[in-house]
């Protein structure tokens, strides 16, 4: 099978009519939908399918939403979610445990309005992949590997590019200190989260003012792209 133009989303739900709709619907704006029908599906297909959305209903059976949503996030995976909530109640839910969920839709919910939700979060998450970064005075060659200050090179170690790199591909995204461990430094734990903290030094004493990375108290890191750095 050909895949998808806008790539596969895993649609959790267990009402089969719902599910079909909204099938029908994001296959008709080009996605490729993959279905599940409780929550333990639902996390076994986010890892081997790897989509790049997970439409996620909380009421479903075995394991719910919200576990499932807070299971992945333990295992540091940001897949985007937009989860189904029945009621008021479950959206509460939902934001209150600061799940990470990047969007919502309550029951009953127009289906074209649920795909909008879900390229609305995948404009903000992903973002196109551009090889040349460019932040205020600072400009990243991720072909190249090099970066400029003002035109002029800075050598950076390697972890430290990738790093920055990191940081740039996706701008004012907050990053977790856990997560750009396991992105950079391929650590599966948060083990020694302190060492992002040192590179972040180091990077910012060689980008001089320029520096374009904002640190989040308490939670971790954003790259900056605007004239605000
Ligand atoms: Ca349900």
């Amino acid at each position: 099978m050909d895949a998808p133009a806008r790539g596969w989303v895993v649609v959790a739900e267990d009402e089969p009519a719902i599910a079909d709709l909204v099938r029908l619907y994001l296959e008709r704006d080009g996605f490729g939908v993959h279905q599940v029908r409780d929550g333990r599906d639902a996390l076994a297909a986010v890892r081997t399918e790897r989509p790049v959305a997970l439409v996620l209903d909380i009421g479903l059976p075995g394991m719910d939403g919200v576990e499932v949503c807070r299971t992945l996030r333990a295992a540091q995976d940001w897949t985007p979610v937009v989860f189904v909530t029945a009621r008021d109640e479950e959206v509460d839910r939902v934001l209150g445990l600061e799940l990470g969920a990047d969007d919502y839709v309550t029951k009953p919910f127009s289906p074209r309005e649920l795909v909008a939700r879900v390229r609305a979060v995948l404009r903000r998450t992903a973002g196109p992949q551009r090889q040349v970064l460019t932040a205020g005075a600072v400009t990243v060659d991720r072909d190249a590997r090099r970066v400029s200050v003002d035109g002029r090179p800075v050598a950076l170690t390697p972890t430290e590019f990738d790093l920055l790199a990191h940081l740039l591909t996706h701008p004012d995204r907050v990053y977790p200190r856990e997560e750009l461990l396991s992105a950079v430094w391929g650590y599966a734990a948060a083990a020694g989260t302190r060492t992002v903290d040192v590179h972040v030094a180091q990077l910012r004493a060689k980008l001089g003012p320029h520096a374009p990375i904002r640190t989040v108290r308490g939670v971790g890191y954003a790259g900056v792209t605007g004239a605000d750095t």
